[in-house]
């Protein structure tokens, strides 16, 4: 039996997999076992960072990895620590509680919002509200936290205490904060896997504003908007404000598994011993790897990633077969004529690998994709919209 077969009989039935294997890589491109190459516009869905095999964070894990690849939470290691001193002096955030995943940041965040509220308010005060169209993961609760209702319609009962309001209604929220008295607010500033929507930055601004009168924790998600895909550091960055709690994941560790939870001063000391933990949580291997990542997430790197981000959405804009094309940095999602995954179809047979968002033909590339492959990548796309 080949790799798709086995995969096939033996691991679970639960994604739906394109006909393709992947064996090696370096940077933007990878490989198929017969040596076919793609250029990769996905970033294992905006997971590395820096491509694959890139030296200078293969150079950082290996190194890790020979001193020591995993200690319990019992005892000190210094990537952890230096990663929170790291994340806390780039955002201003307080201290940071890490995981291995986006779902268990927000589980973590969620916890942080709940228990600052039933602290200071009582246990009647824990719902937390989130907006219609939004993705916060796969576990029970953060699936409760997921305002689209197809991903509950299996698993119920769900976490109690979610309640998903419209984005960018700012009556919806007041009537929502008037009715549920919420514990904490959650939100991705721009709707990664609804379909790379963004919210309307006055939108944002309004849930800041009225969560701070009300003493309510906003959260923002940024599992996949977060780590310079944007262009900024974390994608709150880009309209003025500052959350009480941040999640992110996915680019966070470059390719290997790391969520992790950013909590400010006002929450800092909500969690306390035994509140929560992860056996694997800041394991110093993926530690070292997100050290390496942020590291280089300079201000002008970030410059770098908006300039390449404003040279592709350029050559995509206004092309044949294109009728929007929405998202931030390098997260974009087209909207096309022909089907979106018949587009992936086609860029995939033509050695492009892309991803859809619902509808949309969602593009995620690495950080540091050179120029010269985006415009390869972008004339294969045009060829396939036809
Ligand atoms: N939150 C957002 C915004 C996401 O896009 C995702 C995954 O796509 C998640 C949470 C869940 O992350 P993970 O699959 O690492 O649990």
């Amino acid at each position: 039996m080949n790799t798709r077969e086995i995969d096939k009989e033996y691991v679970a039935g639960t994604y739906k997999r394109f006909p393709v294997e992947i064996v090696s890589g370096k940077g933007s491109v990878v490989c198929d076992p017969d040596g076919k190459q793609y250029i990769d516009m996905g970033s294992g869905i905006g997971v590395t960072a820096f491509g694959i095999a890139d030296e200078q964070w293969k150079a950082a894990v290996t190194e890790q990895l020979s001193k020591v690849q995993h200690m319990s939470n019992l005892y000190y290691t210094q990537p952890c620590a230096l990663l929170a001193k790291m994340l806390c002096e780039k955002t201003g955030m307080s201290k940071v509680f890490f995981s291995n995943s986006g779902a268990e940041a927000n589980e973590c965040a969620i916890k942080v919002g709940r228990k600052y509220a039933s602290d200071k308010y009582g246990a009647g005060r824990f719902t937390v509200i989130t907006l219609e169209n939004s993705f916060h993961g796969r576990t029970l609760t953060t699936l409760a936290a997921t305002g689209q209702e197809h991903y509950h319609e299996l698993f119920q009962p769900l976490t109690p205490g979610f309640v998903s309001i419209p984005a960018n209604k700012t009556d919806a929220l007041e009537d929502a904060i008037e009715k549920y008295n919420p514990a904490a607010v959650m939100i991705e500033c721009i709707q990664g896997e609804g379909g790379v929507v963004p919210l309307d930055a006055e939108y944002i601004r309004f849930v800041r504003e009225i969560t701070q009168k009300n003493d309510i924790i906003m959260i923002v998600d940024e599992v996949q908007t977060g780590n310079g895909r944007t262009g900024r550091l974390y994608s709150y960055m880009n309209f003025g404000i500052v959350p009480d709690v941040v999640s992110t994941a996915k680019g966070l560790g470059g390719g290997l598994p790391l969520g992790a939870t950013l909590i400010s001063d006002k929450c800092k000391d909500v969690l306390g011993f035994g509140d929560h933990g992860s056996t694997f949580g800041g394991n110093p291997v993926s530690c070292a790897a997100a050290l390496s990542v942020i590291s280089r997430l300079t201000d002008s790197f970030l410059s770098g990633v908006e300039s390449k981000a404003a040279l592709l959405r350029s050559l995509l804009e206004g092309a044949p077969g294109i009728l929007s094309v929405s998202g931030m940095g390098l997260m974009l999602g087209l909207k096309t004529v022909r089907p979106a995954a018949e587009v992936v179809q086609a860029c995939m047979e033509n050695g492009v690998l892309c991803l859809t968002a619902k509808d949309k033909v969602r593009l995620l590339p690495a950080l540091n994709i050179p120029m010269e492959l985006l415009e390869k990548a972008v004339a294969v796309i045009k060829e396939a919209l036809k």
